[in-house]
């Protein structure tokens, strides 16, 4: 649904952005996800007045996010997406997997509303917390209908869903935007934008997805190729139940041997693999003979979000290698 609304409602799910330590000069040592998303909109000056709604969604520490917290996440959103009184929706959340999340909202919802993303890398008793900046500058995207579909704003800087990258562990400036580029910039409350957001209708199985229980989702882990990589590891998960695994390979995507032949065997047993490239940028490129599917630019993290999705619709991309289309390129 298109927005006539203007009011923006802040998803709270936890995060250093509602994080507190004993000190305000502690940024390390804190305990995320303590305040409730009442406490943080209520730190910012700037936001008291305006129409907003909050609504706890979660309250994790998004190193521990997990199937069930996307699904309520989701769920949530799609309910206020759905509002017409509703311009935008801001979600708080940790650094950890933001951009995990963007994905998956991205891939699920494909909103036509602004739905940003926020999270902080200082609690919000830090002697200069950077959250209230971030839920002041997602507010202002989230109730301009030019920023409609899912990104995430941390330091002035707006990222798109499919770019998002964590880069460093505790830096202030933390976040990169992989080889796309940043969306915009947001400065005192003015936002700038550099390229749009490609609308996408969201994957054929987003909807069964959500209606399903989370325990009955494919189960797909991520294994990662590097120097003494053991074939075992995928062995072993597919005796766990693994339905499908990503391996993040070196450079374009490149698989250590033991992992390779470990993958026939996983292949045989019906497993469905695709590999990746374990570098922050570039994904993969093109496909040698022999070679596993790939999707493409897509980091692992996201590759896991679609095979689970893919493997949701049937449609397991065990084709010819290197045939998986891009979702970022996908006719839309
Ligand atoms: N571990 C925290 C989280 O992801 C880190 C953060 O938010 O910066 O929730």
């Amino acid at each position: 649904m298109a927005s006539t609304g203007s009011k923006v409602v802040i998803l709270g799910t936890g995060g250093t952005i509602a994080g507190t330590a004993a000190s305000a000069t502690d940024s390390i040592g804190y305990r995320a996800a303590s305040l409730g998303v009442e406490a943080v909109v209520a730190a910012v000056p700037a936001l008291q007045g305006q129409a907003l709604e909050c609504l706890q969604v979660a309250q994790t520490d998004s190193k521990d996010m997990d199937a069930a917290v996307w699904q309520a996440l989701g769920r949530a959103l799609a309910q206020q997406l759905a509002r017409a009184e509703v311009a935008g929706v801001v979600i708080t959340h940790g650094t950890d997997t933001l951009e995990e999340t963007a994905y998956f909202l991205h891939r699920v919802l494909a909103p036509r509303k602004p739905v940003v993303l926020t999270a902080a890398m200082r609690p919000a008793t830090a002697l200069m917390a950077d959250g209230p900046q971030n839920l002041l500058d997602a507010v202002t995207l989230a109730r301009d209908a030019a920023w409609c579909g899912v990104q995430a704003v941390l330091g002035g800087r707006v990222y798109g869903p499919l770019d998002l990258r964590k880069r460093h562990g505790w830096q202030l400036d933390a976040f990169g935007s992989g080889d796309a580029g940043l969306l915009g910039l947001v400065q005192d409350g003015v936002p700038r934008r550099f390229r749009d957001l490609r609308a996408a209708p969201p994957h054929a199985a987003a909807a069964r997805l959500l209606s399903q229980d989370e325990r009955d989702w494919p189960v797909v882990d991520i294994v990662s190729s590097h120097a003494g990589a053991r074939g075992a590891v995928i062995d072993a998960l597919v005796a766990a139940g693994a339905m499908g695994l990503v391996i993040a390979g070196t450079g374009n995507g490149s698989l250590h041997q033991a992992l390779a032949q470990a993958a026939e065997r996983a292949r045989a047993a019906g497993v469905a693999v695709v590999r990746a490239s374990r570098c922050l940028d570039g994904g993969v490129v093109g496909a040698p003979a022999g070679a596993l599917p790939s999707y493409g630019a897509l980091t692992p993290w996201q590759a896991r979000i679609e095979l689970m999705l893919d493997l949701m619709s049937g449609g397991v991309p065990d084709v010819v290698p290197g045939a998986v289309p891009d979702p970022g390129l996908r006719p839309r």
